[in-house]
């Protein structure tokens, strides 16, 4: 069995016959569509039939689940898209701009230092997200008798392995926050 085909079977044991499997190009591009209800495969999973591909396929699954029972976190996630990636691109110009124009400048990078929480807050709430869709997953595959016992066990490593990286970014974007407030925090104490 494919990815493609571990997916679709998942989808319809799951009562999803809404939901579009799509092919795209790339590695590790294999995202979850809500808006136009597609799940977009990869080149390395559509059409391989490892144990890691039909894993993340599933996972991919996991979302589409997610977003039929209304689950809490993916919608939030989803409305915090547009100012996470507004905070990604613009935070660092305003605080940097903010910071060379000195006093007057204390309000602009406040303000970038606010739009690069947004991006804290959208690693903070894609990690469990991201958990229970492997969680899922891991319930389908073994439910529709997609993998054996043994393929869940190591499906299971290769989720996790994956959700390190949500992680990995967490941790990383805390980090730059916490560099932001170091750097730039006490700016205006200095100036007063
Ligand atoms: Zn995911």
């Amino acid at each position: 069995m494919t990815g493609a085909q571990a997916a679709e079977r998942i989808l319809r044991s799951q009562g999803i016959d809404y939901v579009r499997v799509g092919h795209v190009r790339g590695n590790l591009t294999d995202h979850y569509d809500p808006k136009n209800k597609v799940l977009n495969l990869s080149d390395t999973v559509y059409n391989s039939t490892s144990v890691s591909a039909i894993g993340v396929a599933a996972h991919e699954c996991g979302h589409a689940v997610q977003d039929k029972v209304g689950y809490f976190l993916l919608n939030f996630r989803g409305s915090l898209v547009p100012a996470a990636n507004f905070g990604a691109q613009l935070s660092w110009p305003l605080i940097i701009i903010g910071y060379l124009f000195g006093g007057a400048g204390g309000t602009l990078v406040k303000v970038g230092i606010l739009m690069f929480c947004a991006v804290v807050l959208f690693h903070l709430v894609t990690l469990p997200v991201e958990l229970d869709a492997s969680r899922r997953a891991l319930r389908l595959l073994d439910e529709n008798g997609i993998l054996v016992e043994d393929e869940v066990k190591k499906t299971r490593k290769v989720l996790g392995a994956a959700a390190l990286t949500y992680v990995a970014a967490l941790a990383a974007s805390i980090l730059q926050l916490l560099r932001l407030l170091i750097l730039f925090g006490g700016q205006r104490r200095n100036d007063d």
